[in-house]
This record gives structure tokens, C-alpha cells and sequence, in this order.
């Protein structure tokens, strides 16, 4: 049974990329913090196109809590076998430096940045002995021009940048692509605070994206159809200069 581990799956891009993969015939291991109406939803959906879903709720940024969840799956699914994993979880936690606590810096970089390396260290092992294995990490315009109060999260998506780059090197004759996906303004809870209209004026296209828009890159890099891609960072933004 091949699988897809997408963290943050119960909304947005996330599940998005789930339903995308799912119908690519992918068998999804769905991950989420806390959200299980949204988690139930998205399964269900996920389901209807007539692949499995395991719901793995857990926090990226609990290394315990992640390790945990995904050696007890491993272990009791042992003809199951992970083929990709996406890294999508995410938050933003805003402020401009002067006012920013440390505890919005810790939040960030750990659901992003510490939770990309709990969540691959628990996986790449048994990739690199399958010698197969697709990860893209969904990252952010913000990680490569940095965005005005975003210090944390501009500093938290590049780290992600710099690792995906490096793990790309390290694992690339096992067969295994590491890629990341930078969006820019996508239509998701995330951004719903913001001022859409007038935002859009700055993007060349005029809209935000869809998570449909973003999740399209992350199946065409999970596909055989990139398989000589990896380290590298696609921007799905609707033409923003990066
Ligand atoms: P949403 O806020 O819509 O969804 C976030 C998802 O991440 C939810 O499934 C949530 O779970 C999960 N999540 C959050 N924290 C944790 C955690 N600690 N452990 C496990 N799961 C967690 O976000 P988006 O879909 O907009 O964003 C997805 C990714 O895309 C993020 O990495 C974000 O930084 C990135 N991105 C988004 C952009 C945008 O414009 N929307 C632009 C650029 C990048 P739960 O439902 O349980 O809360």
C-alpha cells in the first residue's frame, strides 16, 4: 500500500493536496493539530474518490507527540510503505520586530522549521531503504524576499528553503526528490484577515491563487513526470516578483 503524508491536511492547501494525491490513486495519511471537524471533512472527501485516509493528529512542533504517531503507524501498517511526504503544516503569528514576542518567533519556527525536520527525520530513514521517496516542503514568497512583519515566518520558510536544498543533495542517489513550493497569496483561513482586493492590485494576475493552483505543482513534483527535479523552489504567485 503506497501512501502520502501531507501535515496541515484538514484545510486549505493541505487539503487540497490530499484530495489532488488521492486522486492519483495515493492512499493519504492525513495530518492535522486540532481542527477534527475539518479533518473529518476533508477524510470523507478523500475517501469518495475511493482511496484510504488515517487521520494522524498530532502537533509538528511536539517532537514526542511526532515521533510517536508516526513509528506507532509504521509499526502497525508494516506492508505500508510512505512515498511521499508533503510538509505543509504552517501558521503565521505577525508583528513587526520592535513588538514581536519571543514566544510568536518560538511559535513559528518551530511549527515550520521544527516541524519540517521532526516530521522528515521520522520518515526518511525507511525512504532511503525503500530508495524511493518524493518530499515537497510547501514554503513562501516571504522565505525568499522576506515580507515586512514576518521576521519569524520570513526566517522560518527560508531555514526550510536552506533545507531542502541541503537534503536534496544528501539523499538524491537514493532515488529520493526533495522540492519546496513557494506560494504567494492564496485564498485559505490564512489570509482571510487580509485586504484582499487591495492586495490584489499588487499581484500581476490581480487574484489571489487557489490552494487547487498550488496543490497542481505539489502532484506534478510527487509524479514520475519530475522525477529528474529536486532541490529546487518552484513560486506559484501569479507572477509577484520574487
Ligand atoms: P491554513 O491556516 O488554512 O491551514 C493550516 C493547516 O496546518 C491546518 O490543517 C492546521 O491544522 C495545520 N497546522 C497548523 N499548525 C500545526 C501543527 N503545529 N501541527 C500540525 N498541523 C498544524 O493554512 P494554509 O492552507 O493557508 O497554509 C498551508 C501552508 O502554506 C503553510 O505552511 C503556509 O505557511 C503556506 N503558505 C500559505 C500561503 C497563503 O497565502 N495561504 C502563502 C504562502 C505559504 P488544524 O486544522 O488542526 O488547525
Amino acid at each position: 500500500m503506497e501512501y502520502a503524508l501531507v501535515t496541515g491536511g484538514s484545510r486549505g492547501i493541505g487539503s487540497a493536496v490530499c484530495l489532488k494525491l488521492a486522486k492519483q490513486g495515493y492512499n493519504i495519511l492525513l495530518n492535522y493539530k486540532s481542527n477534527d471537524e475539518e479533518a473529518n471533512k476533508s477524510k470523507t472527501a478523500i475517501e469518495e474518490l475511493g482511496v484510504q485516509c488515517t487521520l494522524l493528529k498530532f502537533d509538528v512542533s511536539d517532537k514526542e507527540e511526532t515521533n510517536a504517531a508516526i513509528s506507532n503507524w509504521m509499526n502497525s501498517n508494516k506492508s505500508s510503505r510512505i512515498e511521499i511526504l508533503v510538509n505543509n503544516a504552517g501558521i503565521t503569528q505577525d508583528n513587526l520586530m520592535v513588538f514581536m514576542q519571543e514566544e510568536q518567533w518560538n511559535n513559528v519556527i518551530n511549527t515550520s522549521l521544527n516541524g519540517f525536520f521532526y516530521v522528515t527525520k521520522s520518515i526518511i530513514k525507511s525512504m532511503i531503504s525503500n530508495r524511493y521517496g518524493r518530499i515537497i516542503n510547501i514554503v513562501s514568497l516571504s522565505g525568499i524576499k522576506g515580507l515586512p512583519g514576518q521576521t519569524n515566518y520570513s526566517a522560518a520558510k527560508a531555514g526550510v528553503i536552506g533545507a531542502t536544498k541541503a537534503l536534496a543533495q544528501e539523499v538524491a542517489k537514493r532515488n529520493i526528490t526533495v522540492n519546496a513550493v513557494a506560494p504567494g497569496f492564496i485564498t485559505t483561513d490564512m489570509t482571510k484577515d487580509l485586504d484582499e482586493k487591495n492586495l490584489s492590485e499588487l499581484i500581476p494576475m490581480k487574484r489571489f491563487g487557489t490552494p487547487e493552483e498550488i496543490a497542481d505543482t505539489v502532484v506534478f513534483l510527487a509524479s514520475p513526470s519530475a522525477s529528474y527535479i529536486t532541490g529546487q523552489v518552484i513560486s506559484v504567485n501569479g507572477g509577484l516578483y520574487t
